[in-house]
């Protein structure tokens, strides 16, 4: 059952049954989370307060409460399962092809960024080049052209996407 089906078949009322608890006419009890002598707690159709000591909650939180254990624990003792949803298999696809989208987009980033590294360490060397060799010479010539060519690369590579 659901949470929701849980409270739906259980009332405070039946809930306190099962510790032997049983509202009075005005629908208080004894509050059982401080000592007291005249009820204070007043119980409603799926929830509790007390006046006395400011407890209150819905019927999960009072199972909880009364046997010490947490919120999921009380859930699965009044009777509360957990379905698994079943993924259809158009859901399967969708993810499957954003999950394929990812790792593309990742892939090019990566990419990009090896190029762009390239391109520095090329731009560094033809501009080393060019200093060391005679200016004109063919040398220089090859490294003037190929450096213009990674100067164009390079405004390609950087700009804004
Ligand atoms: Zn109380």
């Amino acid at each position: 059952m659901t949470s929701e089906e849980i409270k739906a078949a259980y009332s405070m009322r039946d809930v306190l049954a099962r510790y032997g608890l049983q509202p009075n006419r005005s629908g208080f009890i004894c509050c059982p989370f401080h000592r007291e002598k005249t009820a204070s707690m007043k119980i409603y159709q799926d929830s509790y307060y007390c006046f006395g000591c400011g407890a209150h909650g819905d019927i999960f939180d009072f199972v909880s409460e009364m046997e010490d254990i947490t919120f999921r624990e009380a859930f699965f003792e009044l009777g509360g399962t957990y379905e698994q949803k079943k993924e259809t298999f158009s859901e399967r696809m969708a993810r499957y092809h954003a999950r394929k989208e990812r790792d593309r987009r990742q892939r090019q980033e990566e990419d990009l960024k090896e190029q762009r590294k390239i391109n520095n360490e090329l731009i560094d060397i033809y501009g080393d080049v060019l200093t060391l060799s005679a200016p004109l010479s063919d040398l220089w010539t090859e490294s003037y052209n190929k450096l213009q060519y990674q100067l164009y690369l390079h405004e390609i590579l950087n700009e804004p996407r």
